[in-house]
Parts: structure tokens; sequence; C-alpha cells
């Protein structure tokens, strides 16, 4: 009696790319991400990516839906845009602390910004781009 040794993830990712080489209709590409996608969350994907500070992967929204009622399906989309601005909310927290993170950590070196027009004196990092006067990041 023989056991097979366990697959690698090379071999499985060439299996991969040889199924879509041989299917590449776009049905066949959309039904295996779909069926990808649930083996993985049957793995706790997206714990594993949040608990490495990682975001959620977005679910994929439909801009037609010929299948639904159309009150459901405004509903469907204003859902889907409820929670990607949650998300871009919670992103712009993490840039925040990300920027104050930079211009902390910065050994700020200061030239004049001579396309800046709007103030009488205008100096910025040349390394974080943080404005001088103002400390916002200006790019
Ligand atoms: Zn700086």
């Amino acid at each position: 009696m023989s056991t097979q040794p366990p697959l690698d993830m090379d071999t499985v990712l060439a299996n991969l790319e040889q199924y879509c080489a041989e299917h590449a209709g776009p049905e066949s590409v959309i039904e295996l991400e779909q069926r990808l996608l649930d083996i993985l969350d049957g793995h706790q994907s997206q714990q594993h990516h949040m608990s490495r500070g990682m975001s959620k992967r977005l679910p994929r929204w439909s801009a037609r839906n010929e299948d639904m009622v159309p009150k459901d399906h405004y509903i469907q989309l204003q859902c889907h845009a409820d929670n990607m601005r949650r998300e871009l909310a919670r992103m712009e927290k993490y840039i925040n602390e990300a920027r104050n993170n930079m211009v902390r950590q910065c050994q700020h070196e200061w030239q004049y910004d001579e396309w800046n027009r709007d103030h009488k004196s205008s100096y910025t990092c040349k390394h974080c781009g943080v404005d001088k006067r103002y400390g916002y990041v200006c790019h």
C-alpha cells in the first residue's frame, strides 16, 4: 500500500494555472475564484489575515443584477457601500497613525517650496513632505 506525498503549493498552483489555461472562459474563472475563496474561508483566511493586521477582503458587488428585484439590488448595493465606507474610515485611522509615526521619526530637513504660492514662506521636509508651518503632509 502506497501513500502519496503531501502536495506542495507550487504543484497546486501549477495545476491551477493549467486549469485556467484550459478553461479560460469568464464563467470558469469566476467560479474558480469563488470556490477557492470558499476553501480559504473554510480555513479561517479572514481571521488569519486580520490577526496579522491586514484588512478584510471586501466582497465583490455587481453593478447589474437581473435576477433581483430592483429594490433588493438597491439595498444590496447600499449595504456594500456602507461596508466600504466603514472599511475606508478604518483605513484612514491607520493612515493618520502612519503619518504621525512618519513625522515623529523623520529627521526633518526643511527646503523652500517654490511651488507653494499660498504662503508668504513655505518650507516642507524633503524627506517626509510635512509642511513646517502647519505640520501636515503635502504630498
Ligand atoms: Zn520630515
